[in-house]
């Protein structure tokens, strides 16, 4: 008989934290390898059958890290940018496979994840959803389809606590459709607008960013023209499609070779 799939989340008492929990209990051929959280957070000692309303697991949360990686096949990571660098290093020494959903990264917090990615399999996505994945696929492909007399406009709306901003799913949309246009998104994105900031100058590709409520995600891309609109969008109604997606990478990752991935490989929508 196959062992089980042995599966810890850093961050378990996180909102994302919890419904990745959550989704590897149900999962036949998975279980919960352990969990951890920030020293000082409430969670840390409980059992984590306690943080997803469900019978003792006999698994307590942890603060140490190092011993959780070491009693793991794949660590699921949907934290913050500081806490992922250090959980970076930790799975390319233990050579787990390491599915990475935390945005808001700096380019020095990717350097990081590219390197762990030498040494063990590294799945990283702003948005691990097979929605978004091929909302990403459509937005580069009406991009390159129509020119800049359709100017694009990224609207997103998340819950009251997000931190970054734009979304990093707002971002990586942005990223496509900057590819499509054949564009480096830096030289052209305009991520906030206030005042008297003139007339909106050709190619530009904007952002807006919405906050409120308990939103898990909702994205829209807009190509607005003279005389005509296409907008393309997507509505998360739920966590849980992050988490199925992390697990489905988490799962695609067993004996791969080492290397950076993205959603897009796991879901066989790379080119
Ligand atoms: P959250 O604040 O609810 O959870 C983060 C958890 O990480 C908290 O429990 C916090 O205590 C814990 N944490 C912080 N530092 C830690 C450390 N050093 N060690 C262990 N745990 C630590 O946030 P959330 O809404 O769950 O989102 C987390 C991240 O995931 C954000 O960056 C968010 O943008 C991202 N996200 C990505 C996707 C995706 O599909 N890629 C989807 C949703 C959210």
């Amino acid at each position: 008989m196959t062992p089980p799939f042995r599966v810890a989340v850093v961050g378990c008492a996180g909102r994302m934290g919890r419904m990745n929990l959550t989704t590897i209990h149900a999962t036949e051929g998975c279980v919960i390898a352990g969990g951890s959280d920030q020293p000082g957070s409430p969670a840390v000692g409980a059992d984590i059958g306690s943080l997803i309303g469900v019978d003792p697991l006999g698994v307590t949360v942890t603060d140490d890290p190092v011993e959780l990686f070491a009693r793991a096949d794949a660590v699921i990571d949907f934290t913050t940018p500081e806490a992922t660098r250090r959980h970076a290093g930790l799975a390319a020494q233990a050579e787990v496979v390491y599915v990475v959903g935390t945005t808001g990264l700096t380019p020095e917090d990717q350097a990081v994840i590219d390197q762990a990615a030498i040494q063990t399999v590294v799945v990283q996505s702003a948005n691990m959803s097979l929605g978004v994945n091929l909302l990403q696929i459509l937005t580069e492909q009406v991009a390159k389809a129509l020119d800049a007399d359709y100017d694009i406009e990224i609207v997103e709306m998340h819950h009251r606590h997000k931190v970054d901003s734009p979304s990093g799913t707002a971002l990586m949309l942005g990223q496509a459709a900057a590819a499509g246009r054949g564009v480096n998104l830096d030289d052209v994105a305009c991520k906030a607008r206030d005042g008297q900031v003139g007339a909106r100058p050709r190619g530009e590709i904007g952002f807006a960013t919405l906050r409120g409520g308990d939103v898990p995600g909702e994205h829209s891309v807009i190509f607005a023209a003279e005389g005509e609109r296409l907008e393309l969008s997507h509505k998360a109604g739920s966590r849980g499609i992050f988490a199925k997606g992390a697990l489905k990478a988490a799962l695609w990752g067993r004996g791969r070779h080492p290397g950076l991935y993205s959603m897009r490989d796991v879901l066989g929508l790379a080119d």
